[in-house]
């Protein structure tokens, strides 16, 4: 469902993304792990057109991208992203915030947005909290209604940046809890975290980026018991 084929990007003089390769087949898991500045959300960024990049193919979802310009709004109903800061419109009560853009994206009736509105709610396990105002929620929640608004125009490939790197730990769970539950119902996920167990319970495969390669990929347990490079031995070591 996500073929990503010797994708490269510069800002300016400086290469970010080398011949970047890699798939995820529909319903799977997939982890980007590597330091700071290594290129994993440069990566995300590309593939909901949220970046250009200078060279290589990206097809997700039935899109297919390219250098050339492409219709992004489709797109982007196609492949949900959701960040580190969960930017929810702070006057907006949750169900405003997810049913927006199911109104104006797809200029949905009300009664129907709602509906949607009810069920991510719950998927993400707060229905409670319709009415509520974003800060009027812990920022674990808040990030929850931010998987849910994207849930809502019913995505067939969610991408994750940091969900949870904002959160005190015991949040932290809570949103990783809801994230394992949609890898459970078949969602395919491309994932950027710095929870290694979280990887090794849930990914289907592990890619680690290193200066905007990839260095190495494969089944979190053996990546993690066997890295084969000095540079993943390192960050490994530093991680757990
Ligand atoms: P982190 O773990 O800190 O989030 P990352 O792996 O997500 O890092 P990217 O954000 O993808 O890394 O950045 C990759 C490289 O691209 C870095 O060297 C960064 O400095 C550079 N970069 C990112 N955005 C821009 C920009 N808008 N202009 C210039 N350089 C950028
Ligand atoms: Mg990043």
């Amino acid at each position: 469902i996500v073929q990503v084929s010797k994708v490269s990007k510069s800002y300016g003089a400086v290469k970010v993304l080398h011949d970047v390769s890699f798939d995820v087949d529909r319903g799977n898991v997939v982890v980007l792990i590597g330091r700071s500045g290594s290129g994993k959300s440069t990566i995300l960024r590309c593939l909901n057109g949220l970046e250009t990049f200078s060279s290589g193919e990206i097809q997700i979802a039935g899109h297919m991208l390219s250098e050339a310009k492409k219709d992004l709004r489709a797109l982007r109903q196609d492949v949900g992203i959701v960040f580190q800061h969960y930017n929810l419109f702070p006057h907006l009560t949750v169900e405003k915030n997810i049913t927006l853009a199911l109104k104006v994206v797809k200029a949905m009736p009300d009664h129907e947005a709602r509906e949607i509105a009810e069920r991510v709610l719950a998927q993400v396990g707060l229905s409670e909290k319709l009415r509520s105002y974003p800060e009027q929620l812990s920022g674990g929640q808040q990030q929850r209604v931010a998987i849910a608004r994207s849930l809502a125009m019913s995505p067939k490939v969610m991408l994750f940046d940091e969900v949870t790197s904002a959160l005190d730990p015991e949040l932290k769970e809570e949103v990783l809890k809801v994230v394992e539950e949609l890898a459970q119902q078949g969602m395919t996920m491309l994932m950027v975290t710095h929870e290694m167990n979280f990887a090794r319970h849930v990914a289907d495969k592990v890619i680690f980026m290193h200066g905007g390669r990839i260095h190495e990929a494969g089944a979190a347990d053996e990546l993690f018991a066997n890295p084969q490079t000095p540079e993943l031995r390192q960050f490994v070591s530093s991680r757990v």
